[in-house]
Order: C-alpha cells, then structure tokens, then sequence
C-alpha cells in the first residue's frame, strides 16, 4: 500500500506545489508501469527513448549475450510525470512496485495546460484523475 507520506515528510527539497518524478526503465518494463499509474488515476505520463549507463555498468542483461565494456550505453526509457505534492509517494509506489527502478523528484514551479492557458493546480489536474478518485467533491471545471 501507498506510504501516506508527504513530499515534506519525504524530504524533497525545494518545497514546491508540484514535482516532477523522473525514472529510467529498461524499454520491457514500460507497459506494467504506465499500466499500473494509468489504473491509479494518473492519465499524464511522457516518456523519451533515451541510451545510458549508470549503477550497473551499462549492464549487459538481455543484450544478446555479448560482452559490452563498463561505458557502453544501454537502451532506456525515460518516463515524466508531473504530479502535485501530495500524489508524489503514491507515483513513486507505482513505479518501484512495477519496475524496481530508481526515480528522481524534481521540483515543478509551474504547470501549463497550451491546449487550454490553464496554470497551476487546473492544469495539472486531470478529469477522472487520482485527485477525482480521491476526492467525493465534484472535479473542478
Ligand atoms: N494529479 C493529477 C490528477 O490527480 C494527475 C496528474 C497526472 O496524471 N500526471 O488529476
């Protein structure tokens, strides 16, 4: 279950309204995350194909059983998601639940819906999303 923990009590620095939660996966694992944060109410996920290494050398699992040296970059993905305050323990959860990977919070200023000119709180919020979910009140319009 969720750890009912603030971004606060969990530490991220600066205090912000909203963060941004960063996580590199490996490309197989994509799907049983977006699947799992779709399913909790989380419908704003971007993700990048990106190449890195890191903590496991450019680890070679799954990489046609061929030697690769200690800097050789590995086909990632990069997942975004921009959540208020309060969802950040809740997507991080998620993510460690369905990938077993490492994320970054980072904190987020602003948000701007283009589509819309809505800022902030409006804009981050998504119709039939986990604050919906969470919350009896009727979604803001
Ligand atoms: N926090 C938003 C909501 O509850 C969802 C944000 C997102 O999907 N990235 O509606």
């Amino acid at each position: 279950p969720p750890r009912a923990q603030s971004a606060a009590a969990a530490g991220y620095q600066p205090e912000s309204e909203f963060y941004k939660v960063e996580a590199i996966l490996r490309p197989w694992r994509v799907p049983y995350v977006s699947s799992g944060l779709l399913q909790m109410g989380i419908r704003g996920v971007t993700v990048s194909d990106v190449r890195g290494f890191g903590a496991q050398g450019g680890s070679t699992e799954r990489h046609e059983g061929s030697e690769f040296s200690e800097d050789t970059f590995i086909d990632k993905v990069k997942m975004e998601i921009v959540v208020s305050k309060d969802q950040v323990e809740a997507v991080v959860d998620k993510i460690i639940e369905k990938s077993r990977t490492g994320e970054i919070v980072i904190p987020v200023s602003d948000v701007i819906r283009i589509r819309t000119g809505e800022r902030g709180e409006r804009a981050e919020r998504m119709a039939g999303g986990l604050a919906d979910k969470l919350s009896s009140a009727m979604p803001i319009s």
